[in-house]
């Protein structure tokens, strides 16, 4: 009997550690796939309510009726370049080909948030809309137009720069690079969600 005893023992602790072993190895992988199921379908969620927001923010613009950004000008014939890749990153924006020196207008009326000199951008510009819900944004300008400067209310139509190829445009390819982006509730000019403009112009192409 002194014999057995510890050897029952052993099995009560050996059948202890196999249900512990157990819930290790079923229950726990159980559980972490459940959570990443829900993780998953809070992904596709996300992305549904993503897509909605962007089908309103279009619905939106279109029904602003945008200037296309450069006087004289229209939309037909323009390429959607959004979703080409650029580098290591996506393009995001729409390229319109143009003379040197064409001006160009606010699409809508607004507020100048920023002019802005960056690398690739060159001299560029964010202006608001008259609700702060979105920056329109024009790059590789020439030059500014005369007296424009921050904080500015522009008229829509009104000219607030010219066509060039500051920044990383190519030299003999002057063109206006424009987009449209969706600020987030701090309203900061530099950080938003772009839209295709694209989309915006020509819906009934897409
Ligand atoms: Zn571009």
């Amino acid at each position: 009997m002194r014999k057995k005893l510890p050897s029952i023992e052993a099995l009560i602790v050996g059948a202890i550690s196999i249900c512990v072993l157990l819930a290790f190895f079923v229950f726990i992988p159980t559980a972490q796939e459940t959570s990443s199921i829900a993780k998953s379908v809070s992904d596709s969620k996300d992305s549904s309510e993503l897509s909605e927001e962007l089908e309103e923010d279009l619905e939106d613009l279109r029904d602003r009726e945008l200037l296309f950004p450069l006087q004289g000008f229209t939309p037909e014939g323009i390429r959607d370049s959004f979703l080409e890749a650029r580098g290591d990153h996506l393009h995001e924006a729409i390229d319109i080909i143009a003379p040197r020196h064409t001006p160009v207008v606010a699409v809508e009326a607004g507020k100048i948030a920023r002019l802005w000199i960056s690398q690739y951008g060159g001299i560029t510009i964010y202006q608001f809309d008259p609700t702060t819900t979105y920056a329109y944004y024009y790059a590789h300008l020439e030059s500014y137009a005369h007296n424009l400067k921050e904080q500015d209310r522009v008229k829509k139509g009104q000219v607030i720069g010219y066509v060039g190829t500051s920044g990383n445009a190519p030299k003999e390819t002057p063109h206006l690079h424009f987009t449209i982006y969706k600020l987030t509730d701090e309203k900061h000019w530099w950080e938003g969600t772009p839209i295709n403009p694209y989309q915006v112009y020509l819906p009934s192409v897409n």
